[in-house]
């Protein structure tokens, strides 16, 4: 495809609404490509979690379902951007979600000779997400994700992957707050797929099958894009 750059995957933006998968589907791309995840919610969690000032202020407005400002998340981003593992490629999930971010994202990326390698679009049906945020409970061990209906542990109560008891839901994880959400996804960040469409970079994947059907569109992609 014209524009496109051939290279080693090096920075992957998983855009889509809340549910659609992204986090699980960057942690496997993790796992598969040596690739490296870097969720801003994830980051904001851990920010709130310490009591830091950017977690202060962020708390009641991811409660609430609302988009923390492209201050705070751009703060964030930088920091984690600046460690040396992310020289392997990055995943990027939950991240640019606005025109600012995208925009400030570019730069960042023009600064050190990088840029978008692909911005792949998670398309889903926003019924059906509000029903998976609402039953997703995470492992407080090791952060593997799990639902209550679509993807539990092999054994009751136990984490597949690292065998912990203890499993968490997020705050924001209610049927209430997963609307506020979709409606911040629909405002703000789905018209950062023209962005991507303009810049040559994005490309579609069904993401209503089960996690392995949509694993394996993925790396479909990734195969495509890192083609030389
Ligand atoms: P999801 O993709 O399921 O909505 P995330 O963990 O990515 O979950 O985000 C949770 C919350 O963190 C968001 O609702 C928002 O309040 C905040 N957040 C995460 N990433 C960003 C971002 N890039 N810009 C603004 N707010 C963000």
């Amino acid at each position: 495809m014209q524009g496109r750059a051939k290279t080693t995957p090096a920075v992957l933006i998983l855009l889509g609404p809340p549910g659609a998968g992204k986090g699980t589907q960057a942690r496997m791309l993790e796992e598969r490509y040596g690739l490296i995840q870097l969720s801003t919610g994830d980051l904001l969690r851990a920010a709130v979690a310490a009591g830091t000032p950017a977690g202060k202020a962020a708390k009641a407005v991811m409660e609430a379902g609302q988009l923390v400002s492209d201050d705070i998340v751009l703060a964030i981003l930088k920091e984690r951007m600046a460690a040396p593992d992310v020289k392997a490629g990055v995943i990027l999930d939950g991240f640019p979600r606005t025109d600012g971010q995208a925009t400030a994202l570019d730069g960042l990326l023009a600064a050190s000779g990088q840029k978008v390698t692909a911005a792949i679009s998670l398309e889903v049906d926003d019924e059906a997400m509000v029903a998976r945020v609402s039953g997703r409970t995470t492992c407080a061990g090791c952060g593997e994700g799990y639902h209550d209906e679509f993807k539990r542990p092999a054994t009751a109560g136990v984490c597949d992957k690292c065998g912990g008891t203890e499993f968490k839901r997020r705050a924001d994880d209610n049927a209430e707050t997963a609307r506020e959400r979709l409606k911040a996804y629909h405002d703000q960040t789905a018209p950062l797929i023209a962005h991507y469409a303009k810049a040559g970079v994005l490309e579609t994947i069904d993401a209503m099958g089960s996690i392995d059907e949509i694993a394996s569109g993925l790396d479909q992609i990734v195969a495509r894009v890192s083609a030389p």
